[in-house]
């Protein structure tokens, strides 16, 4: 009897453990971010965001958006958004810009201070995404760095701040305006958070 309970609960157990997956789409509103002509980061990470909770929603996460419109969220918001939410993972989405249009490419940053643990899971969350995202996009890795964010910095859970690509260079941006494009981005950054949690488990 024992046993047969055991084996009904296993599963519902097993999907509870999953932790919820908070997505957090840099900018928004009055805070464009980036701009290249009609080019605005605050609506790539928005767009990124809800491919990438498609995906996740897919191999059975539950997922939060910081922000699910064109609205301007403080920094101290999306964290205390985010950290009420213990059993969680912390996704930023961000876009690069650089004063050289030859700059191109993906990183991944971490916050490489504070408590030991959550550093260590957090370089390692950085790594698996950052692999994901490469295998399916095929753009050029920048690697995996320490970064003094503050929604990486203040958030308690694994954290990560994903700049996935210049809008300051015009391959990648012709690349950001398809929805093929976006769509390979996000799958690399749901997979990569899928694996990182199945190692974890
Ligand atoms: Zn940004």
């Amino acid at each position: 009897m024992l046993l047969r309970l055991f084996l009904i609960f296993l599963p519902i157990l097993a999907f509870a453990e999953k932790p919820v997956i908070i997505l957090d789409p840099g900018h928004g509103g009055k805070d464009e971010g980036a701009r290249v002509l009609s080019c605005l980061e605050k609506q790539l990470t928005l767009r990124t965001s809800y491919l990438t909770k498609k995906h996740l929603e897919e191999l059975g996460y539950k997922v939060v958006m910081t922000r699910a419109r064109d609205v301007f969220l403080p920094l101290g918001t999306r964290v205390l958004r985010a950290n009420k939410r213990t059993h969680s993972i912390f996704v930023s989405v961000h876009y690069n810009s650089a004063a050289s249009p030859a700059a191109k490419g993906i990183e991944v940053y971490y916050y490489g201070k504070g408590q030991q643990s959550r550093r260590t899971f957090s370089r390692q969350l950085a790594g698996t995404v950052l692999d994901n995202i490469i295998q399916e996009t095929k753009a050029s890795s920048r690697g995996v760095k320490a970064g003094n964010f503050q929604v990486i910095r203040e958030t308690v859970m694994p954290a990560i701040l994903v700049e996935a690509g210049f809008i300051t260079n015009s391959e990648e941006r012709a690349l950001l305006g398809t929805h093929a494009y976006l769509d390979k981005l996000a799958k690399g950054i749901a997979f990569g958070v899928d694996k990182y949690v199945k190692s974890k488990t």
